[in-house]
């Protein structure tokens, strides 16, 4: 595994941390953090050394003066994953949690060093065996993949093992198989087949909701478009509420790198664009809860009404929806056997790694593909990249297809796949639909996407496509108004709209200014 890019403060940093934070002492052998607390303050080490461990006592990293401690779980309070033990006398500062996160939204350059530093590492955890969760459940088991799925898309450092490679398989055997997937929690205690929820709030993560909220502004789904509502809404004062069904971000969460994001010159990943955004939206009071998804709204003249899945109820006065778009699935049988264990639909270090000098399959012939497609080549796979067209270059940009060139991906025009072989979710190779087989030990889908808007039913009008209808086209003025005053779309979920990120986010951001004129028409002119 690559080890962590030594990252230092400068003099003028350390000594602005001396004014925020508790100057310590420790001695050799002294713990600072350790795997299953629940908190941490931000270590920044003035002199001395410190050890940073995982459960098994192994040494990740050291860090010497002018270095600091931390990783994501840092801003998002999850549970400690590692053991920093002093290796050499230590005089270093500590800054409360909630005070540092107040410091990196006052100052630019200790937040661009300290974010990045921060997502470089969860990266390198997530590759690392040993550290984080452990999930433990059969490679056959829909709950197993799920969990799997969930703890990827958290980017949540997991392990995970079938029962027979367990090492403590005999207190495995003895549980009910309703009782399956088991996961071990870092530090100790288990969680036995939790929901997503049971395991977010079991590790710390995301806010619980009360069983009714009432806000003004409502957003559900947590992407760009959401994201961008979210910093626009709170900020000019509206109690804002985010709800998110999987992870804050949304598909540029996923995104290995955004190259034409605004403000960007070197492109940002999705990951640390995610982050930055969600930092900016609580900085001004918006709340964010994981995972809770929406399951049901009621329109209503003052407020309306949503339900979540995990049966909570918010009342809103305004209602955006920004639930973006779902990855297509393969039409061939069993897909659902391999999705997660060899077919996936994102490529991040933990699958990169994974493919690391195995036969790979990208199928797709957008940029998403391609970009996944010179990952994976990067990272040492023998990647073949297959579409369905004649000419790669009707649906890619010609960039890509050099890169593609550079980092020796073979491309086959006009293929589509129509089976797939394998044994216990591991796949040995797939049919095409001219008949013939390719070796292939994993596949990754870009297919494109549909909108996540069966769960509104009726409630507002959509295209024959399933996207939301706003404006004219939904009977209304209100440029990103549905079919009912109060309720909004914006982002990749609304129909016509430019699937972008830099759009999600400007849509997102001039929702708030229509809700503003709905909520209060006199003040907002
Ligand atoms: C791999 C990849 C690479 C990309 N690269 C680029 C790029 O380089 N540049 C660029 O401009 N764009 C890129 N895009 C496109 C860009 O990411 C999207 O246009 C953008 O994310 C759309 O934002 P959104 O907020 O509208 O929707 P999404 O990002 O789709 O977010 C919607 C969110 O809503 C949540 N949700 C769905 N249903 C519910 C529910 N019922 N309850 C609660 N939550 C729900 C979802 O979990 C999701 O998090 C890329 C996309 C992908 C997949």
């Amino acid at each position: 595994m690559a080890t962590p890019v030594s990252r230092v403060l400068s003099s003028s940093q350390l000594a602005m941390l001396a004014e925020h934070g508790e100057e310590r002492t420790a001695e050799v052998g002294e713990t600072l953090f350790q795997i299953g607390d629940k908190s941490y303050p931000f270590v920044a080490i003035i002199e001395g050394e410190v050890a940073v461990n995982d459960a098994a006592g192994q040494e990740i990293v050291r860090h010497g003066a002018s270095g600091f401690l931390g990783e994501m779980n840092l801003l998002s309070g999850q549970t400690v994953f590692l053991t920093a033990v002093v290796t050499k006398p230590m005089r270093y500062i500590a800054v409360d949690r909630e005070e540092l996160r107040r410091l990196l939204f006052e100052d630019g350059s200790l937040s661009d060093l300290l974010l990045s530093a921060f997502v470089e590492r969860r990266e390198l955890l997530q590759q690392r065996q040993g550290i984080g969760i452990q999930i433990i459940g059969p490679r056959e088991s829909g709950e197993t993949r799920r969990l799997l799925e969930f703890a990827r898309r958290m980017r949540l450092p997991y392990s995970w093992l079938t029962p027979e490679e367990d090492l403590q398989a005999a207190a495995v055997e003895q549980l009910d198989p309703a009782d399956m997937p088991l996961v071990r929690l870092p530090g100790g205690g288990e969680l036995r087949r939790p929901s997503n929820g049971e395991l977010s709030r079991a590790l710390g993560i995301g806010l619980e909701l009360s069983k009714r909220e009432e806000v003004d502004l409502l957003i559900i789904g947590g992407g760009p478009a959401g994201l961008g509502a979210a910093v626009y809404g709170a900020s000019e004062g509206l109690d804002t509420l985010v709800i998110e069904g999987t992870v804050l971000g949304g598909q540029a969460g996923s995104s290995r790198r955004i190259e034409n994001y605004l403000g960007f010159p070197a492109g940002i990943s999705g990951t640390e664009l995610a982050s930055r955004a969600i930092s900016q939206a609580r900085k001004f009071g918006a709340r964010t809860a994981t995972p809770y998804r929406a399951r049901s709204l009621e329109p209503g003249i003052a407020r309306h009404l949503v339900r979540l899945e995990e049966g909570n109820e918010v009342t809103a006065r305004a209602v955006l929806l920004s639930t973006g778009a779902e990855y297509r699935r393969l039409p061939v049988d069993d897909l659902d056997l391999y999705e997660g264990i060899s077919v996936f639909y994102a490529a991040g270090p933990p699958e990169g790694q994974l493919c690391a000098a195995q036969r790979v399959g990208v199928i797709g012939g957008g940029n998403s593909a391609g970009q996944a497609a010179v990952w994976l080549a990067r990272g040492g796979a023998l990647v073949t990249l297959l579409h369905r067209r004649a000419n790669l270059s009707e649906t890619m940009s010609h960039y890509l297809i050099d890169e593609l060139d550079r980092h020796g991906v073979a491309v086959r025009d006009q293929s589509e796949v129509r089976g797939l072989h394998g044994e216990h979710g591991q796949l040995d190779s797939v049919t095409l639909a001219d008949g013939s087989t390719l070796p292939l030990s994993f596949l990754f889908l870009f297919l494109g996407a549909s909108p996540c808007t069966d769960w509104l039913g009726e409630v507002v009008a959509r295209g024959p496509d399933g996207f939301i209808l706003t404006g004219r086209d939904a009977g209304t003025q209100g440029l990103l108004e549905t079919s009912v005053p109060g309720i909004y779309a914006a982002g990749d979920v609304r129909a016509g709209s430019i699937k972008r990120c830099a759009t999600a986010v400007g849509e997102g951001a001039m929702v708030v200014r229509f809700v503003h004129d709905r909520l209060s028409p006199v003040a907002a002119r």
